[in-house]
């Protein structure tokens, strides 16, 4: 068992392979980036594996992949197949933007893909546009049909944005009613790489803007699960909010994060990682182990979102598209 210098049991790994991306949301990559990690520096499928092996082995059983735009990594679904093949049971998940799952979504399914997070952010084509700098709306509901038709569990990921997306929540969130999924609103969170004209949602304005509709009940927090969820009372659907402004959201957090060349970050707030590259290349396992060990032993007690002022320079400099999110 994996457990971090607060007494926290982490067991669940995010794995980013790219920090790539087809899109260009305002509140992630609003422009590429001055230089992207040079394509040599990536690890390999078989590197990220050798120490996804160590992690899985001490109590991991939970992945995520993700990016960048993680469908971008050719032949993703050797990856997927690589860790489902060791571990069947693992809980394997992927968060995608959708593009490109018209393609690949039955793939991934049959190498062993169990769930995907898809992030939705507007129903509005000219708004989705806006938020991704691309027309991307139409591709993005083929790829959601797509996931559901060959029988991926999916969730959407939805970030609500002032003056830009704050009227669709009820859409969003009656589109998922009808197809039988979760919506998470996720609390935007504010970082140097995003439009600095972006002003998020607070949690509680997002669930004001439920109730103009609907009564909602609180069910808690489930597990370490990043995400609070509440019921709608009319009809018994269930949905999520990530509100990492929240002062307790840090309390059970059960995560770390490998970057696509081997950084292993203990907080998507900090800059701090620590690099299992050079040990994955040279097949060394104790070295990756003590990496992991002491990367623990760093993990912060809790994010700095909550105590974020918008004049602030002491803002977070991680990348959403490098740790993946
Ligand atoms: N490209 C994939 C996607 O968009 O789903 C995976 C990577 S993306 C970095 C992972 C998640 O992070 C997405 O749900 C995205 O909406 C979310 N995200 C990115 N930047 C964010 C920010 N500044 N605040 C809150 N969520 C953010
Ligand atoms: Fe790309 Fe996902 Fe970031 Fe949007 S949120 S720019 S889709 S990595």
């Amino acid at each position: 068992m994996l457990i971090d210098g607060h007494g926290r049991t982490v067991n669940y790994l995010r794995v980013s392979v790219t920090e790539r991306c087809n899109f260009r949301c305002q509140y992630c990559m609003p422009e590429k980036p001055f230089s992207w990690v040079p394509k040599e520096n990536l690890l390999s499928f078989e590197e990220l594996f050798l120490f996804m092996k160590v992690a899985m082995d001490e109590g991991v059983n939970k992945i995520r992949i993700t990016g960048g735009e993680p469908l971008l990594r050719e032949d993703l679904d050797s990856f997927v197949k690589m860790i489902h093949d060791y571990k069947p049971d693992i809980d394997l998940a992927l968060t995608t933007n959708a593009y490109l799952l018209p393609q690949t979504a039955q793939k991934l399914k049959d190498a062993g893909l169990k769930r995907l997070n898809i992030s939705l952010d507007s129903l509005k084509p000219e708004v989705a546009h806006k938020i991704a700098q691309k027309d991307v709306l139409a591709q993005v509901l083929k790829g959601i049909d797509k996931a559901l038709e060959v029988g991926l569990g999916v969730k959407i990921n939805m970030v609500p944005l002032k003056g830009i997306n704050d009227e669709e929540i009820i859409d969003v969130m009656e589109y998922c009613m009808q197809r039988g999924i979760k919506v998470r609103f996720i609390e935007y969170m504010e970082n140097r790489h995003a439009n600095v004209e972006l002003r998020g949602m607070h949690g509680k304005e997002i669930l004001a803007k439920v109730k103009e509709k609907y009564t909602i009940h609180a069910l808690g927090r489930e597990g370490a699960s990043p995400s609070f969820n509440y019921k709608i009372e009319e009809n018994g659907y269930e949905f999520g909010l990530i509100d990492p402004h929240k002062h307790d959201f840090c309390e059970n957090c059960n995560r770390i994060r490998l970057t696509a060349e081997g950084n292993l970050i203990p907080c998507l707030y900090f800059d701090e990682a620590l690099s299992i590259a050079k040990s994955v290349k040279e097949g060394d396992i104790q070295g990756a182990a003590d990496v992991l060990a002491q990367v623990l032993k760093d993990k912060p007690k809790e994010n700095r979102w909550n105590e974020f002022d918008p004049k602030d320079e002491d803002i977070s400099a991680r990348a959403f598209y490098e740790t993946g999110g």
